[in-house]
């Protein structure tokens, strides 16, 4: 019989978020697959848990998740740990699950800590919709670019950044999104933990020191809202010739008017039928 992988949460700084299911895989498994195994042995130290360890990092992931299968294939039971909280979530692991999906070795998630859900749930923005984008890319163009992607989104925005990268990371959110409302959750579940809210300008001159972990959450844009509330205060030819000075053609802005006004195409043809 093969092995189970299971991919167990661990805390993100307080150590008493470790779940009583996560300690007892980890003193049932075989191996511990961890992404630094020093950091790891803190951990499993406080715990009292002795146990075989695998270092499983992003560099090597392809080949140590090769290893892993062949474990788990003659029957050992692997858990994969991160440095903090859940694996997989902007940490190493996705490899090893596609690999264990593609081998039908079953996969077990012991959940527990990830830093952006409780962020998200302290941050009092939208939580039925979000988009987590975890780290943005490191060169700058390509970080730009990214933010201009997701520019007009109405669903909250979630990122993940190093320490000393916030101040940048803020200052070019700020020149590509505007001044949003945003929360930085700073050391959640640690001595130092706080929420720090308003808008970028303003948060930005409350952290002067940027130390610690964050999570960064922007307010989701009501850019369409406006757009529409706009749209729907003009008088039918206004909103007609709004559309006529995109160059649009009569079709399509029959259409467009149809949709913003929540009215069937028809209705909108029979009003604009001699123009
Ligand atoms: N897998 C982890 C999780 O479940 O949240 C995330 C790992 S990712 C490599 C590390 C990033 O998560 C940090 O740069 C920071 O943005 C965020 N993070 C981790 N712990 C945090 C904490 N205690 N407070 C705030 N942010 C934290």
């Amino acid at each position: 019989m093969f092995g189970n992988l299971y991919l167990v949460a661990t805390p993100i700084g307080n150590l008493e978020d470790i779940t009583l299911r996560a300690i007892n895989v980890l003193n049932q498994v075989d191996i511990i697959a961890a992404e630094d195994t020093r950091h790891t042995l803190k951990l499993l130290n406080h715990l009292n848990i002795k146990k075989p360890l695998i270092s499983y990092y992003k560099e090597t992931e392809k080949i140590k998740s090769e290893i892993l299968i062949e474990k788990l294939l003659s029957g050992k039971n692997i858990a994969l740990v991160s440095d903090a909280g859940t694996p997989v979530i902007s940490d190493p692991g996705e490899e090893i699950v596609k690999q264990c999906i593609e081998k039908n070795i079953k996969i077990i998630p012991i959940p527990g800590a990830c830093a952006f859900i409780n962020a998200l749930i302290c941050s009092g923005f939208n939580t039925r919709e979000f988009i987590f984008i975890g780290f943005l890319p490191a060169n700058n163009s390509d970080k730009k670019n990214k933010l201009e992607e997701i520019k007009d989104e109405n669903k909250t925005l979630i990122f993940y950044e190093a320490p000393h990268k916030i101040k940048s990371t803020l200052e070019v959110m700020k020149e590509i999104l505007g001044d949003r409302n945003i929360v930085l959750a700073r050391e959640i579940t640690k001595i130092h933990e706080e929420f720090i809210r308003g808008h970028i300008s303003e948060v930005q001159e409350k952290i002067n020191e940027a130390r610690g972990e964050f999570v960064i959450l922007i307010e989701g844009t009501n850019n369409k809202n406006a757009q529409k509330e706009f749209l729907n205060n003009l008088s039918l030819e206004e909103h007609y010739k709004y559309y006529l000075n995109k160059n649009l053609d009569k079709k399509e802005i029959i259409k467009k008017i149809a949709k913003d006004r929540n009215k069937s195409k028809n209705e909108i043809y029979q009003y604009f039928i001699n123009y």
